[in-house]
C-alpha cells in the first residue's frame, strides 16, 4: 500500500475563532465558516489530517483535561456535517511556568517541539517530503521546519498580528503566506495538480 502525505493543523486561530483568548469549553469553540469545507477538500485530497495543538491552559489551572477533549468531541461533530474528518487530534497540557502536575514541565510535545509530530510518524508513519503544516503562530511554522514540512502561515487568528511582528526577526520564514485555511487548501489543490 502506499503510504500517504500528511497535513498538521494547528486548531486555534487556523481552524476555528481564536478571538478571546482561552477557549474552556463547547459553547466557546466555533468552526470558523470555511473550515469544515476547507478540510473535506483535504480528505478528497488523499492527506492523512492531524491536528496538533498547544493546550497550555490545562498547565496553567484554566481548564481540565475533560474539558479539552469535550471542545473535540463538538469539533468533530461540526466538521462531520461538511463531510469532513481529522484523522487524529494531538495537544499538548504542558507548560513549564504552569502550577498543575505533571504538566508544569518543559515539554517536546509542545510547539514549536515535535513530540506530538514524532508521536504522529509512529503511529501512521506518512510520507515527510510533501507533507504540510498549517498555522498561525510562528511556533507552528518552527515545528513545520523543523519535522520538514511544507509550512503555511495563515493570518487569521494571531496570523496577522505575528506576520507583521516577526517577519523581519524570525528564525524561520513560512514558506507560504496566506489569507486562511480555505486559501491553503486551494494553494494545495494547486500545487497538487501541477
Ligand atoms: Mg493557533
Amino acid at each position: 500500500m502506499d503510504l500517504k502525505k500528511a497535513v498538521f493543523l494547528d486548531r486555534d486561530g487556523t481552524i476555528n475563532w481564536d478571538e478571546n483568548g482561552y477557549i474552556n469549553n463547547p459553547d466557546d469553540f466555533h468552526l470558523y465558516p470555511y473550515a469544515g469545507k476547507a478540510i473535506a477538500e483535504l480528505n478528497k485530497m488523499d492527506f492523512l489530517i492531524f491536528v496538533v495543538t498547544n493546550q497550555s491552559g490545562v498547565a496553567r489551572d484554566i481548564y481540565k483535561i475533560q474539558d479539552i477533549e469535550a471542545i473535540h468531541d463538538k469539533m468533530n461533530i461540526c466538521l462531520k456535517e461538511f463531510g469532513a474528518h481529522i484523522d487524529e487530534i494531538f495537544f499538548s497540557p504542558y507548560h513549564k511556568h504552569g502550577k498543575i502536575t505533571p504538566y508544569n514541565v518543559d515539554h517536546e510535545d509542545r510547539k514549536p517541539g515535535l513530540g506530538m509530530f514524532k508521536k504522529a510518524l509512529k503511529k501512521y508513519n506518512f510520507i515527510i517530503k510533501n507533507s504540510f503544516m498549517i498555522g498561525d503562530r510562528y511556533a507552528d511554522i518552527a515545528f513545520g521546519k523543523k519535522a520538514g514540512l511544507t509550512t503555511i502561515l495563515v493570518l487569521t487568528g494571531n496570523g496577522e498580528k505575528e506576520f507583521f511582528q516577526k517577519r523581519n526577526d524570525r528564525e524561520y520564514k513560512p514558506d507560504f503566506v496566506v489569507k486562511n485555511l480555505m486559501s491553503a487548501a486551494k494553494l494545495m489543490q494547486w500545487m497538487k495538480d501541477k
